[in-house]
This record gives structure tokens, C-alpha cells and sequence, in this order.
């Protein structure tokens, strides 16, 4: 009889091993996400209502999938102060000239991201074409087109310390511009000047010269949340070291405001990452053994207003950066429907050639069936969501999706019925098994050795 407990020993550690993969569920998949983008929740806008009752939904099935509250005072929640601006226009003052000409320009048609007043008076500007090295700017006016919004672009001008940042916008101003300020992140002020007559100048030649003059904007602190839920690590001597799994809650909301609203659900982006969040740590929380590093799980407000809640979370980790070995960002992975062609059984990530973390998941995802492709321009969305924030602080971060474009993308008809849940459940099992390789393997991702990644490695830890 002995001869055989070792054998039986075996093949039970086996059948345990296998059962936290295989509690993902595409019902439970399709019970948040149908919860996350009901009408009741209004879009879950930065900040509104139905934001903060998804926090409270999402901490409660964090905490029924097992995980140990990693906010503050013992929550689930990060709590972040933001302040809603309400523009002053009385005395608002601004022209434009260059070639020649000079515009002036209303209100009605400019953006301004800054809580102080602003004042300029018949200042000469750096103007940014590009690629290229940038000119010395630090302390100037700095006037680039609206390729410039791009985050790493953004950065790059940021990061040289100018007085403002001047972005002459292609199109019109649309009526929901975005008013939502960290004012304690202390950014450079941004404004954004729209219409033709604008984008006219910038082609004009020569210097373009600016005056300006602002009062400091109503400002109201608006406070919102992201939601952290940690499964601590089975081997004591690299449990404190994490893994972030990551995903916006946030939405659009109703636009426009006001009576005939139309609510953009949010279904796929990325209430469809959220409810992969839950499924993953219910899976990971079921393996025995259970990972050796923690594993920290992350629903983060404000991506739609420009990466906020990612952006706090940096500049408040819950856990050291330096001993975060990885962002796994997801990002729409419930449509299947891509603007590319169908994406049945496979994944893809943003940034493939930036590290090797791909290429390590990519085999775990292999063993569960499931294949990751590589889109051809996938490297251009690297910067494009909440992943960018951490690999600014040098973590290795990527994002993972399903579809990059799909029918309904920041639309109405964004909805829950509009989701593939057994495509979903088979793609987080996969994702599950290659997180789950991460926070086991005994080497950390690495960033590629590439000039891609020079900002990246250099990042201070
Ligand atoms: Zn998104």
C-alpha cells in the first residue's frame, strides 16, 4: 500500500493545484461587468456618484474573493483629493501673433488646466515641431500642436520645466472638457486653444509671441477613489515583493450633461478589466500553493481624465515601488470584435518589444490555450493607459488587451451584452497562470535594451 501515498500524494497536490484557475467564471464575469455598466451607474464619471458606489462594489468582492484590504486604515480604499475647476472669465485676456498677425481669442474657445492665475504679457514662445532633440525651454512659453497631448510626448515637454504649455487643439472645444486637477502633483500649466484661427497661426512663420491674463479659477476639493486588495505571498522570503494587477473603474459618464443624457456605459472599457481583477484574485487567492511574491490587485480611478488614479498611486505607493516588480495592466478584454478582425482565444500587450514580461506570460498563456499576438503598432500604445504611470517610475508595466480598437469604443453602445464571457474567462485563466508565472519566477521582468526604454531604466526607484 505505501508505495502508493506518494503517487496519490501527487496527483491530489495536482487536482489542488489546478482548482484556483478554474474558478474564473464567465456568469460572475458577466454579473459585475453587467453591474459595473448598468444605467444606475451613470457611466461612473471622475467623480460622481455611481464612481464611488462602484469602489464600494468593487471592495466588497475583493474582500469575498479573499484578499486583505491594502488601502488606508485598514480598507479596501486610496483616498485622493482632486480640485474641480471652474474657470473665472471675468478679465480674461489673450492674444496670439506671429507672421505678422495676431488673434485674440475668447474664453468659449480655450481650455485652461491650472489652479493660479496666469499672466503674460507680449512673451516670446518656444515653438516644438518634431522628432528631434527638444530646445531649451525651461522657465518659457512652450507652443505645440495637439500631438504633443500624447503622454510620453507630454512628458517629455513637462519634464523640462516650462512656464506653460501652450497646445493649439485641431478641432473645437467640446462641451465636457476636462476640469479635474491633482493639485498637489504641481504640473506645469496647460492650455489648450482651439478653432481655426489658432491652428492658422501656428503654420504662420516666424516667432509667435503670447499674452495672457487669468484669474486663478473656483476651485471645489472633489474627493475619489482607488481600491487595493492584496493577497499576501506564500514564501516568506520574497513576499515582499509585489506584482500589481491594475484596471480603470472610471468611465466617461453622461454626456452631455443635462436633460436628452446619454450614458456611455463603459462595458469593455474597462468595467470588462475590473471584473477580470475580481476573477484573478479569486483564481490566485484558490491556487495551492498559493504565488510566492504578493500579488497587489488594483481598481484606479480617473483614467478617462488623464491617468489620474494611476498617477496618485505612483506618487503614493501602498507598497515600495522599488520592491514592485511589475505592472499587468488590463484594458478591454471582453470584446472580441476588433476593428483588426476577430480576437477569439488570444491576447495581445501595448509595449511587446519594451521588456520581456510578454514574451514570459505569452508561454503561461500558451499552457491554458490561449495565444498572444503581437499588433504591429502596438508599441505606440504604450503610453496610452494607467501601465505608463508605473513604468515612469521604472517599473516594468504593460498593459494587456483584447481588442485595441472595437464598434462602440468610448460610445453608448459601449455595453455589458455586447461582451464574449466565455472568450473572457478562457483569456483571465490565461492571464491568472502568466501572472501567477511572474510572481514565481526567480528572475524579475526586465526592460528590453533598447534607446525605447532609456527613460524607463533610468527612472528613479
Ligand atoms: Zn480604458
Amino acid at each position: 500500500m505505501q508505495r502508493f501515498w506518494p503517487g496519490l500524494l501527487c496527483t491530489a497536490s495536482l487536482l489542488l493545484a489546478a482548482s484556483g484557475l478554474d474558478l474564473i467564471s464567465a456568469d460572475s464575469l458577466r454579473k459585475n461587468v453587467t453591474w459595473l455598466a448598468a444605467d444606475e451607474r451613470q457611466g461612473r464619471m471622475t467623480p460622481s456618484p455611481g464612481l464611488s458606489a462602484s469602489a464600494e462594489y468593487i471592495a466588497t468582492q475583493f474582500r469575498l474573493a479573499g484578499l486583505v484590504p491594502a488601502g488606508e486604515r485598514g480598507t479596501f480604499f486610496q483616498t485622493a483629493t482632486l480640485q474641480q475647476i471652474t474657470p473665472d472669465n471675468a478679465g480674461f485676456q489673450m492674444t496670439l501673433s506671429a507672421g505678422g498677425r495676431k488673434i485674440a481669442l475668447q474664453p468659449e474657445s480655450v481650455g485652461v488646466s491650472s489652479i493660479r492665475s496666469l499672466q503674460f504679457q507680449d512673451v516670446g514662445t518656444v515653438r516644438v515641431r518634431g522628432p528631434g532633440p527638444l530646445p531649451s525651454m525651461t522657465g518659457r512659453v512652450v507652443v505645440a500642436s495637439d500631438a504633443w497631448e500624447a503622454p510620453a510626448m507630454f512628458h517629455s515637454l513637462e519634464l523640462r520645466k516650462p512656464a506653460l504649455i501652450l497646445l493649439v487643439m485641431g478641432g473645437e472645444k467640446s462641451a465636457d472638457a476636462n476640469t479635474l486637477l491633482d493639485a498637489q502633483a504641481a504640473k506645469v500649466p496647460v492650455v489648450r486653444v482651439y478653432g481655426r484661427a489658432a491652428s492658422d497661426l501656428l503654420a504662420a512663420s516666424g516667432e509667435m509671441r503670447l499674452t495672457l491674463r487669468m484669474t486663478a479659477p473656483a476651485s471645489r476639493s472633489v474627493q475619489v477613489r482607488n481600491v487595493a486588495g492584496l493577497l499576501v505571498g506564500d514564501d516568506i522570503d520574497v513576499r515582499d515583493q509585489y506584482v500589481i494587477v491594475s484596471a480603470h473603474y472610471d468611465h466617461l459618464g453622461v454626456k452631455p450633461p443635462g436633460p436628452g443624457n446619454r450614458i456611455f456605459h463603459g462595458a469593455n472599457d474597462d468595467a470588462s478589466g475590473v471584473a477580470s481583477l475580481i476573477e484573478i484574485a479569486k483564481a490566485l487567492k484558490g491556487e495551492t500553493p498559493r504565488p510566492r511574491r504578493s500579488v497587489l490587485f488594483l481598481a484606479l480611478f480617473g483614467e478617462e481624465e488623464g491617468m489620474l488614479g494611476s498617477d496618485y498611486y505612483v506618487r503614493h505607493p501602498l507598497v515600495p515601488l522599488r520592491d514592485t516588480i511589475a505592472d499587468i495592466n488590463l484594458e478591454q478584454l471582453g470584446r472580441t470584435d476588433s476593428s483588426d478582425g476577430a480576437e477569439v482565444g488570444r491576447f495581445a500587450f501595448t509595449g511587446p518589444s519594451f521588456s520581456n514580461l510578454p514574451q514570459k506570460m505569452a508561454s503561461s498563456a500558451k499552457t491554458a490555450g490561449v495565444a498572444v499576438y503581437r499588433k504591429e503598432s502596438a508599441d505606440d500604445y504604450f503610453d496610452r493607459s494607467d501601465n505608463y504611470a508605473f513604468a515612469e517610475a521604472g517599473i516594468v508595466a504593460h498593459t494587456v488587451v483584447v481588442a485595441f480598437e472595437y464598434p462602440g469604443y468610448h460610445e453608448v453602445n459601449d455595453t455589458a451584452d455586447q461582451l464574449d464571457y466565455r472568450n473572457l474567462a478562457k483569456v483571465d485563466r490565461a492571464l491568472a497562470a502568466g501572472i501567477e508565472g511572474v510572481a514565481n519566477a526567480a528572475e524579475k521582468p526586465k526592460w528590453a535594451d533598447t534607446v525605447a526604454t532609456a527613460i524607463y531604466r533610468n527612472a528613479a526607484r
